[in-house]
C-alpha cells in the first residue's frame, strides 16, 4: 500500500474523469487519480498473493475428524462485469484428515480470492479448492452470501436482493448428512 500508484493507472483515471465531463484540475479532484489508482491496486491485490505463503507454518497435526466451521467471514470484492463492489459473508467448513489449519488463515484465504475482479460463483469455488488443496481435507464446504452494488445502484435497483452460491467438495458432496449438518449450522442465529 505504501508504494506509489502506477503512473499509467493514474493517467487512465484522469482520462476517465475528463470522459465523464469532469475537470481533473478542480480542487476536489486534484489527488483523485492517485487515490483511485491506489485503492484499485489494493482491491485487486489478491492476484499477487500465494496461498502457500499464507498457509505456511499454520498446519497442525490433529486427530480430530469432526467438522470445523468458520462462519460469517466478511468479504469485499469487485464484480468483473461492472467493476463495482459486491460484498457479504462467506462460511467455510472442512472435515480434517489428520491436519487442521490455524483459524485466522481461513479469512486470509477468503481475502486472496475476494481481492480481485471476480464473479461470486467462481470466488466460492476458488476458496473451496484452495482450502482443499492446502489441507487435503476429507471435505470442504463454502457458502457465500453477497449483495451486488451493480444490481443495487443501477438498472433493476433490486436493493434487498442477495445472492447465495455454494461449493461442496469431498464428503460434503457425497454425504447428505454432512451437508445437512453444515447447512443447519450456518443457518443458525
Ligand atoms: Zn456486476
Amino acid at each position: 500500500m505504501s508504494d506509489p500508484a502506477s503512473p499509467e493507472l493514474k493517467t487512465l483515471v484522469e482520462h476517465m474523469l475528463v470522459a465523464i465531463g469532469e475537470d481533473p484540475q478542480r480542487d476536489g479532484l486534484l489527488r483523485t487519480p492517485e487515490r483511485v489508482a491506489k485503492s484499485l491496486e489494493y482491491l485487486v491485490s489478491g492476484h499477487q498473493q500465494q496461498i502457500d505463503e499464507i498457509v505456511n507454518g499454520a498446519l497442525f497435526k490433529e486427530d480430530c475428524d469432526e467438522m470445523v466451521l468458520v462462519r460469517d467471514i466478511e468479504f469485499y470484492s469487485l464484480c468483473e462485469h461492472h467493476m463495482l463492489p459486491f460484498y457479504g459473508k462467506v462460511h467455510v467448513a472442512y472435515i480434517p484428515d489428520g491436519k487442521v489449519i490455524g483459524l485466522s488463515k481461513l479469512p486470509r484465504i477468503v481475502d486472496v480470492f475476494a481481492r480481485r475482479l471476480q464473479v461470486q460463483e467462481r470466488m466460492t469455488v476458488e476458496i473451496a479448492r484452495a482450502v482443499q488443496e492446502a489441507l487435503g481435507a476429507k471435505g470442504v464446504a463454502v457458502v457465500s452470501e453477497a449483495s451486488h452494488l451493480c444490481m443495487m445502484m443501477r438498472g433493476v435497483a433490486k436493493q434487498a436482493s442477495s445472492t447465495t452460491t455454494s461449493c461442496m467438495l469431498g464428503s460434503f458432496r457425497s454425504d447428505p448428512r454432512t451437508r445437512a449438518e453444515f447447512m443447519s449450522l450456518i443457518s443458525r442465529n
